[in-house]
């Protein structure tokens, strides 16, 4: 019998970035070090408990037992349109323009099946969540990368880029409020974005999962840019907005066609999400100011401390607009996987090598603050303790 084996090109799949560095971690556990974990990126704070005691009584509800309608229920994707209409201004037609998924990870992976053919190449940005990979190596279609750059603010420089760069591509990912770096978007960069996409005929998939944790100006939709519908589609997500990642609902909105074509897609593949959690989404989407401000804050409040430590010993840190993340460089210049075993060498402290989002990253690494306030505190004082002169 044949081995079995994912699809697309044999040993496409490159083996997991971080299992050396787990076997690191749990080594260090077993010589009876206490580990801290700034690595993944999943909130520690618990769901809200408003929302948790709302989908406590839908999930008893029979109605809610059966098979959903794959897009989402009708009062959820008006529900959707409506708190779009508020957040960013723009209209959205319920029955054509928002398609319900069962987490943007799940859409984002799946959308290159609908744009893409055998051999058509993808546009991604270097660094990047790697999930945007998924999708493009099945489907056997190619990978071009544009760097993102700490100079621009980590937002892509299409100007800078030769002009035969776009030639021929089907597809482009972005994504802001960004992961890793905490870079926020703005509408002149979507614009840029939006007017390549038009001159050269490919689409554009904006990864929006942090709009709602953004620390100044709420970080704004690519739609509030004219003709953007043409050409793309945008993903928002409850996981990291309402701390809900164990939930999983996700939605993705824009151009007709496109919605379409996922739709088709995922009817063939998956029944959609279980109809509590798309009630619950509505309770979300009408109660959400009260609800995300506290999370946003303990975000902001943890962020600011972290990156203050840090900064006093001697890191140089990228301010985040958004995101829990934080993203920076260690006093000495050291290769990103290098600096994350020092740090767990010396401060038993667990974060992700930026390298692993990408060549451009190399040099940077990520700290998510995804653990308790005290946590983060004993992290930032046993980081800057380490001694940087010692050899490894
Ligand atoms: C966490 C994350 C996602 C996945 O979100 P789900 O909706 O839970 O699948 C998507 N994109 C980025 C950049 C993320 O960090």
């Amino acid at each position: 019998m044949k081995k079995p084996r994912l699809g697309g090109k044999p040993g496409s799949f490159p083996p997991y970035l971080f299992r050396d560095l787990d076997k690191k971690r749990q080594e260090a556990v077993k010589k009876g070090k206490d580990v801290i974990s700034l690595a993944v990126g999943d909130p520690d704070l618990p769901t809200p408990p408003a929302i948790a005691r709302f989908a406590a009584k839908e999930v008893l509800k029979p109605a809610n037992h059966c098979y959903p309608e794959g897009r989402g229920t009708l009062r959820l994707r008006k529900a959707i349109a409506a708190w779009h209409k508020k957040r960013h201004g723009i209209t959205l037609d319920p029955q054509t323009e928002i398609l319900t998924l069962i987490g943007s990870k799940e859409g984002l992976a799946h959308l290159p099946f609908a744009f893409l053919d055998r051999g058509d190449t993808v546009l991604m940005p270097d660094p990047c969540y790697p999930a945007y990979k998924t999708g493009i190596l099945l489907s056997e279609a190619k990978i071009k990368r544009f760097p993102l750059f700490e100079k621009d603010g980590f937002l892509p420089d299409f100007d800078a880029l030769p002009a035969s760069f776009f030639k021929g591509a089907k597809m482009m990912f972005l994504n802001y409020p960004n992961n890793p770096t905490g870079a926020v978007g703005n509408l002149k960069v979507y614009a840029k974005a939006v007017a390549a996409a038009r001159k050269h005929g490919f689409w554009i998939a904006q990864d929006a999962a942090y709009s709602e944790i953004y620390f100044g100006k709420p970080s704004p939709s690519i739609f509030q840019v004219p003709g953007a519908k043409d050409v793309a589609v945008e993903f928002y997500s409850v996981s990291k907005t309402y701390c809900m990642t164990g939930w999983r609902l996700a939605w993705m909105i824009g151009n007709p066609g496109a919605v379409a074509a996922l739709t088709h897609l995922k009817e063939n593949l998956d029944s959609g999400q279980f109809n509590a959690i798309q009630e619950t989404t509505v309770f979300c989407l009408e109660n959400h100011d009260r609800l995300v401000k506290p999370i946003r804050e303990v975000f902001r409040a943890r962020a600011d401390f972290f990156i203050a430590a840090l900064e006093k010993a001697g890191w140089t840190v990228f301010r985040p607009g958004a995101t829990f993340f934080v993203w920076a460089k260690p006093p000495v210049k050291a290769a990103s996987l290098d600096c994350v075993y020092r740090v767990l060498e010396q401060a038993s402290v667990l974060i992700t090598p930026g390298s692993g989002f990408g060549p451009s990253a190399e040099g940077y690494v990520r700290f998510s603050l995804t653990a308790p306030e005290k946590r983060i505190r004993e992290a930032a004082a046993r980081i800057s303790r380490i001694d940087w002169s010692k050899p490894k």
